[in-house]
């Protein structure tokens, strides 16, 4: 339950006066619907109004706040004239000047023969100065309230600064006093405010410096919230660790028979994971890791080696793919290496039918098939499995936690691998998956290739078109990439489609087709004439992004490449480069290249190590647009920016494990504090896993 010291904050932004539900909902998608969201929603920018000169002193296109006598008004004459009020100090004469201006509002707030103080931007027109609409106007005694330095928000379309500022001050008026959650010697020697002066601060900024993120009172609210969030998932973890696990630890026949198979040996990296794996699925606490490489780095035959231990044991394992294309690919790999070994491997997707796919139901259930290689189908009500003791789960953030924990839901004590092919940057890594252990494939397997990359507008596609006609001569496989944006995804595939009759007529019927929208089998017939080389132009929208492996294909055309994500480019261009051939990849991209988008490129010329890519990624965008935050569930930060508080992220994690350390429920009075902390941040759900939650 949320504490009571939080309810005001948590009250719908409709209790603030001046907010009906037609202001609530434009605040809603700026801010949020709480009040707060409010306390959140950061300045970025101000106006500065302690600029008081005298009339001939004030430059155009200034803000300025200035006292004057209110000479005449001069009535519009007709509708489209302004209406204007003469206004003079000792040094000049200044027109106000109002379009559609209310003569009974304007004459009460400006009297003639009196003296007021006006503050907006002064422009020139001609000689005359004037202050088009001030954004203030007040009485002389009012001038030190005028003379303020206004925060700027981000606005949103029908919801003007001034609604919105006083709906902010108004929640500014609800904050109570929370319990210090932080340790004392740590806020001294940070020199950071409470939590209530750090909100009214951070709202009430004086110069431009207080906008950045470095503002003393901005990392206070940012280390606030990454504090939350280690915490949260540290709760998280440990609620797991304490889950009954069961140790699984296979004799190594089935591992050792299937590794002297293999036509290479493992890499460094490839041991140690599968050591860390094995040592985990030993122990009798539940796994829960995360294996993270780069695209062909390998992650596969690792994931095999645990699952082979789960069945040495007689138990059965499960391999969990985000895509039929995907699954289908596993499937041959694995069933390639493993049934030789004698182990019995099945399929599982969303497509078979009747009997077949009754009969791989009854031999889960039974146990006879050992491991089941699958799309989100394996998961579904129906599949049950004899004895299913490790859950692997491929390129991870396609699936949200939910599913890892029904997937998991499968077995009894069922041990947990993530695997991941996206190169999330260290400081990410504890945000996204701070929850799991981690271990990397930064090695690559021994005699890759570079790739060759090149960026070349689209107008050159002749060269192009003539380029992989040579490298077709040579028996080279070719991909190419259209763009797909989801907006209009018929377009695209109509863009992909034409490209595809148009190379068509240049290379024949070698030229497959594959997208989004076809029907499995048939998207898996093409495959496959690709992997066999029946088809050696695969013109693709992006279905080919992940985990295909066709190690013959050295090109890769990829058409407005400006309008791909970095990380997803090199995640695409991963697809070639894996055979023994030298590849190449071409990005086409489209006129109008913006200076990121050059950038992007650039980078990707430069160099195809996946984590400085993502870095580089983080640098460029922001973190949870790197991953697709939505698809990650990768949490988004409201007020800490990865790029700029990364240092106090590591802090806030080594905060959390000594905090736990001492009071793992968080019982004591600090406790208590941080437990107000966690609602604060709505990690609501962290404190259920507290004993006393
Ligand atoms: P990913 O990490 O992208 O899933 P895969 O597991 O699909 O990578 O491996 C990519 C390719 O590299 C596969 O063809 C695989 O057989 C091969 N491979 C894996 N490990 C090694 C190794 N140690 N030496 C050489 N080739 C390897
Ligand atoms: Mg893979």
């Amino acid at each position: 339950m949320r504490p009571e010291i939080l309810f005001r904050l948590f009250a719908p932004v409709t209790s603030l006066t001046g907010v009906g539900p037609r202001i609530a909902k434009l605040i809603e998608r700026v801010a949020g619907p709480h009040i707060v969201d409010l306390c959140w929603h950061l300045p970025s920018g101000l106006i500065d109004r302690r600029f008081a000169p005298k009339i001939i002193d004030a430059p155009a296109g200034t803000v300025a706040t200035m006292t004057v006598h209110v000479d005449q008004h001069l009535p519009a004459r007709t509708k489209r004239l302004p209406y204007k009020v003469i206004c003079s100090d000792e040094t000049g004469t200044m027109s106000l000047v109002f379009f559609h201006g209310h003569a009974d509002y304007l004459r009460k707030s400006l009297p003639e023969g009196e003296m007021r103080v006006v503050s907006g931007r002064v422009e020139r027109f001609g000689e005359e100065i004037q202050m088009p609409h001030p954004d203030h106007i007040g009485t002389v005694d009012e001038l030190a309230k005028l003379q303020s330095v206004e925060p700027v928000y981000p606005l949103t379309q029908g919801l003007s600064l001034k609604v919105l500022s006083k709906a902010i001050q108004g929640a500014l008026k609800q904050l109570p006093d929370l319990p210090e959650w932080n340790d004392p010697a740590f806020l001294r020697q940070q020199k950071w405010p409470d939590w209530k002066t750090a909100v009214l601060s951070v709202h009430a900024p004086e110069g431009e410096k207080d906008l950045l993120p470095e503002a003393i009172a901005r990392r206070r609210l940012a280390y606030d919230e990454l504090l939350a969030n280690q915490l949260a998932l540290a709760l998280v973890r440990a609620h797991m660790r304490r889950l009954p696990g069961r140790a699984i630890e296979g004799d190594k026949h089935l591992q050792n028979n299937v590794l002297s198979a293999l036509p290479f040996t493992l890499t460094e990296a490839q041991s140690t994971a599968i050591g860390e794996i094995l040592a985990d699925m030993a122990s009798t606490s539940r796994m829960h890791r995360l294996l993270q490489g780069d695209v062909g780095s390998g992650k596969t035959i690792v994931a095999l080696m645990a699952m082979l231990n789960a069945v040495e044991t007689g138990a059965q394992a499960a391999m969990l793919a985000p895509t039929e294309i995907l699954a289908h690919q596993h499937y041959d790999n694995i069933a390639a290496l493993a049934e030789p070994a004698g182990v019995r491997v099945a399929l599982l997707t969303g497509r078979g039918r009747g009997k077949e796919r009754q009969a791989i139901l009854d031999q889960l259930a039974d146990g006879t098939i050992q491991i089941a290689v699958g799309t989100h189908a394996l998961f579904q009500e129906g599949v049950e499995f004899d004895d299913l003791a490790l859950a692997v789960i491929d390129e991870q953030h396609r699936f949200g936690v939910h599913q890892r924990m029904l997937l998991a839901g499968k077995g009894k004590a069922v041990d947990v691998l993530v695997t991941t092919a996206t190169p999330i940057p260290r400081s990410l890594m504890l945000t996204a998956y701070g929850d799991m252990e981690v271990s990397r494939l930064l090695e690559k397997p021994a005699g890759r290739q570079p790739i060759d990359t090149r960026a070349l507008p689209l107008d050159r596609l002749n060269e192009v078109v003539a380029g992989v006609q040579r490298a077709l001569a040579g028996g080279a496989r070719v991909y190419w990439v259209c763009p797909l944006v989801e907006e209009s995804e018929k377009i695209d595939l109509a863009a992909a489609e034409d490209r595809a009759v148009q190379l068509r007529g240049l290379f024949g019927d070698k030229v497959g087709l594959v997208h989004g929208r076809m029907k499995g089998a048939d998207k898996d017939k093409v495959m496959a004439d690709f992997a066999s080389g029946a088809v050696s132009v695969l013109v693709a929208t992006t279905v080919i992004e992940v985990g295909v492996d066709v190690p013959e294909a050295t090109v890769m055309v990829i058409e407005h490449a400006e309008r791909f994500g970095l990380a997803q480019l090199h995640q695409l261009r991963g697809r070639i480069g894996r055979g023994t051939g030298r590849s190449t990849c071409l990005l086409l991209y489209g006129p109008h290249l913006t200076e990121t988008a050059h950038a992007r490129l650039k980078i990707l010329r430069e160099t195809d190590d996946g984590f400085r890519i993502a870095e580089e990624d983080l640098r460029l965008r922001g973190a949870g647009e790197l991953l697709g935050t939505r698809q990650s569930g990768l949490p988004e930060f409201r007020i800490a920016t990865l790029s700029a508080h990364g240092e106090l992220l590591a802090t806030a994690r080594d905060d959390t494990k000594l905090i736990l350390e001492r009071d793992p429920d968080l019982d004591g009075e600090r406790g208590k504090a941080l437990r107000v902390l966690l609602y604060l941040f709505e990690r609501d759900a962290a404190v259920r896993f507290l004993r006393s939650g």
